[in-house]
């Protein structure tokens, strides 16, 4: 069976079949797609209960058999929204024995959280995680993002960091930081602290998408003291070190076209001169999941076997932007490091 690219429908915007929203804000539903004839947003289908746990998407291409779509979708048809009272909810609270569901778009209103990283969690807002990090803002504190006063207390929108514990700021507020600065980017605005700070955002639902800062599309040369600037081959053969890197030739460092938080000099990598772009083993395996969690990787591992006889189509989104390719596999690659 060939799959053709498949064109959006026609006419009026359509909606996505999960949340059933035509407009829903896309830095947290993501593209929408159209899959064997269905329409949905990405987010909605990675957060779905019933969306099979393996890879689905591997360099622009979608892997997934139609009954796999259809399941997630007449699922959902049976169940409806906690916080809208809508059908077409296909989110779970992750918490045995909650069956607590939602919409994505509706989850910020309703305080629950969403884990923008596999294993794609999700929580109603009575067994939400909370930060970890022990801290109470001072009388008057203010958000360090708007310069509005915080509440006088760590909730679900007032956050803070927890490498300083003095950076205060309003869930919104993060949340519209981390869209423009990106996985690479975003810090702590105050002790510049990030890995401690990426892992908290997520753990608390803020979405980091995998693409470099905003600010880069606009002046890509003079922010090139940000960009990342390093071979992460596990083995790297300069000899200057890791560091270094020259113009062009086989000692010029390519970025990953995925994520631009992972380089290599060509010749670590063995990249030709005629190969221009790159991506790092985080973006390409996509999927590889971090062995922290023992229960995804036996999930991995049991449906693994089905690969043989996927389908494969070619994803087509409205609203394309120009990472499109960066946002969607992205989603695979939580913190890849070496
Ligand atoms: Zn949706
Ligand atoms: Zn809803
Ligand atoms: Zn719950
Ligand atoms: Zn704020
Ligand atoms: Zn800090
Ligand atoms: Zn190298
Ligand atoms: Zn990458």
């Amino acid at each position: 069976m060939s799959h053709r690219e498949q064109a959006a429908p026609r006419g009026r915007e359509p909606a996505c079949l999960l949340c059933r929203q035509s407009d829903a804000d896309s830095d947290i539903c993501g593209e929408k797609l159209f899959i064997h004839g269905f329409c949905a947003h990405e987010n909605c289908l990675f957060f779905a209960n019933n969306f099979p746990d393996r890879p689905v998407h591997r360099r622009g291409l979608w892997c997934l058999h139609s009954w796999e779509i259809r399941d997630v979708v007449s699922q959902a048809a049976e169940e409806s929204c906690s916080i809208c009272g809508q059908i077409g909810a296909t989110i779970y609270c992750c918490r045995r024995h909650c069956d607590v569901s939602f919409h994505l778009p509706c989850a910020r209103q309703g305080g629950c959280v969403t884990q923008f990283c596999r294993p794609f969690r999700a929580f109603c807002a009575a067994h939400r995680p909370q930060q970890a990090v022990e801290a109470t803002p001072e009388p008057g504190t203010e958000c360090l993002i708007c310069m509005e006063p915080v509440e006088d207390r760590k909730t679900f929108n007032t956050m803070v960091c927890p490498a300083c514990k003095n950076a205060w700021f309003h869930r919104d507020c993060i949340q519209g930081q981390a869209l423009h600065a990106g996985y690479s980017s975003i810090q702590c605005p105050l002790c510049r602290n990030d890995d401690a700070f990426r892992k908290d955002l997520l753990t608390m639902g803020i979405r980091i998408p995998f693409r470099p800062p905003t600010w880069e599309d606009f002046n890509a040369f003079d922010e090139l003291g940000d960009r990342h600037r390093r071979c992460d081959a596990s083995e790297c053969l300069f000899p200057g070190g890791r560091q270094e890197a020259e113009g062009q030739g086989p000692w010029e460092l390519l970025l990953c076209s995925s994520c631009a938080a992972e380089g290599t000099l060509r010749h670590c990598s063995g990249l030709r001169d005629i190969i221009t772009s790159w991506e790092c083993d985080g973006c390409a395996g996509l999927g590889t999941v971090s062995s922290e969690d023992p229960e995804l990787v036996a999930l991995m591992k049991d449906s693994s076997d089905n690969s043989t006889d996927r389908e494969t189509i070619t994803c087509s989104t409205r609203n394309h932007h120009i990472n499109t390719q960066a946002t969607q596999s992205s989603l695979w690659n939580l913190p890849h490091r070496r």
